[in-house]
């Protein structure tokens, strides 16, 4: 699975890479920068590979965001540290730059996250409201209640 997903980073990494310039060396030392630029390129696609695989793994991040913390970032992110990127909320599509460290927990915006936790508060509240009130009743009165859960739950969604 994680090959996979390595394979079909590298793919689309290779896919817009730029070509390598292969050139006879004029000197000793050009080989020696030949070689170098050579380095240079293998660590850029592998940290590209990296990134391809953290956009594909978190599909809520903008794709070609990962970046250091800019004086805008370091405005909104009260403790911007290491790489940002944007995410996009994943209600209201809003963009909002997060620590990349934190991408794996972040997925709304401020104001939308207030939302989910709301209705997902309702949600566990109204379960165990149900649950209490299971407890005694007739196998019929418990499809009923678990009906009405279900048509809660259903308009939260929608
Ligand atoms: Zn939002």
């Amino acid at each position: 699975m994680a090959k996979n997903k390595t394979n079909e980073a590298i793919k689309i990494v290779t896919a817009a890479t730029m070509t390598t310039e292969v050139r006879e060396p004029a000197s000793a030392q050009d080989v020696q920068a030949m070689l170098t630029a050579l380095k240079d390129k293998k660590a850029q696609i592998k940290q590209a590979v990296k990134d391809q695989e953290f956009y594909t793994k978190y599909t809520w991040v903008v794709p070609g965001s990962i970046r250091s913390p800019s004086a805008n970032d370091f405005n909104v992110l009260t403790h911007a540290h290491g790489k940002v990127c944007d995410i996009s909320c994943q209600q209201c599509g809003t963009v909002r730059p997060v620590n990349k460290q934190d991408v794996f927990q972040v997925k709304y915006c401020k104001e939308c996250r207030a939302t989910v936790t709301k209705a997902e508060d309702k949600v566990k509240r109204a379960e165990k409201a149900a649950e209490k009130r299971a407890a005694g009743m007739t196998p019929e009165a418990i499809k009923a209640k678990m009906a009405e859960l279900e048509a809660e739950l259903a308009s939260l969604a929608a």
